[in-house]
């Protein structure tokens, strides 16, 4: 099935200049590791998104093209290196994620929380694209006590299609508690996910989706297209059209979401820092 939809080629001098800091630092962003189609656009706009923890992911996600196993230690300059990158990059909207370290104790959750201290020294809005963490609140409180602007944690795909989407340690039920518990604990944090189409969903079970989200709290809402990495990941099922992702913002706004992002490229951090402003500003 031929990929319906236009995708700019990276290249450009701004683009250069990101991918050789981060290339630099040995850092990690989820734009290259996921093959992210907007990374043209992104870079050279001054986005990124950072990715820590490492390159390696314990969980193996069958829409996701970061590398599984193998798992590497952490690196303890990680939070001056990211904390560098985005100052000399001049970003004022950082997203930061990272990939699951179910391989350790606390799951990463210290080491992620550090990352969010440090880069909050160079006074900037950050938001963060969370692991589930396993549904452990002393691992989200970490997190939490970091004080990030907005926290992100990604639902994907409908409850239906989770169990053949995602890792098995990942659940539709636990990312609703999470989403919900984040909510419940942080005075003023905005909360966010985020649904992929176009893997044999029904546009009911999307709704059903978008409105469990909102039932957990979740204000910013993004909704794109499922493009296949490589080979190894599960095959697109339906390249939506666009009547299709309109129709989930204007449901989306009906349901009260303040933001929504929905388009066959838009991904978690697409167009991050104007979901910020609009919930800011609200
Ligand atoms: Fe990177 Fe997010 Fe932009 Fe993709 S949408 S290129 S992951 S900042
Ligand atoms: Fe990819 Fe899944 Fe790991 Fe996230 S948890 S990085 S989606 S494999």
């Amino acid at each position: 099935m031929r990929v319906p939809y236009k995708v700019n080629l990276p290249t450009g001098e701004r683009y250069s200049f990101i991918k050789n800091t981060i290339n630099s630092r040995q850092l990690n962003t989820v734009c290259e590791e996921a093959h992210c189609p907007n990374i043209s656009e992104c870079w050279e706009s001054g986005t990124a998104t950072f990715m820590v923890l490492g390159s390696n992911c314990s969980r193996g996600c069958r829409f996701c093209a970061v590398t599984h196993g193998n798992m590497l230690p952490l690196d303890p300059d990680e939070p001056q290196k990211v904390y560098d990158s985005i100052k000399l990059m001049n970003l004022d909207y950082v997203v930061i994620t990272s990939v699951d370290r179910d391989d350790l104790p606390d799951k990463g959750s210290s080491a992620f929380a550090r990352v969010i201290e440090k880069v909050k020294e160079l006074g900037i809005k950050i938001e963060v694209l969370i692991p589930d963490f396993g549904g452990d609140h002393a691992d989200l409180d970490r997190i939490i006590a970091a004080e990030p602007d907005v926290i992100a944690h990604n639902i994907e795909t409908v409850r239906r299609l989770t169990p053949s989407v995602r890792d098995p340690r990942a659940g539709y039920d636990q990312t609703l508690s999470v989403l919900k518990y984040i909510k419940g604990s942080m005075k003023g944090v905005i909360t966010k996910s985020s649904i992929m189409v176009g893997l044999g969903e029904t546009d009911e079970e999307v709704e059903e989706t978008m409105m469990d989200l909102r039932n957990a709290g979740v204000e910013i809402l993004t909704v794109g297209q499922y493009l296949r990495p490589t080979k190894k990941q599960l095959e697109v099922v339906e390249y939506s059209p666009m009547s299709r992702f309109k129709h989930f913002e204007e449901a989306g706004y009906e349901m009260g979401f303040s933001f929504v992002a929905s388009g066959p490229l838009v991904r978690t951090s697409y167009r991050a820092a104007e979901g910020y402003i609009k919930m800011r500003d609200k």
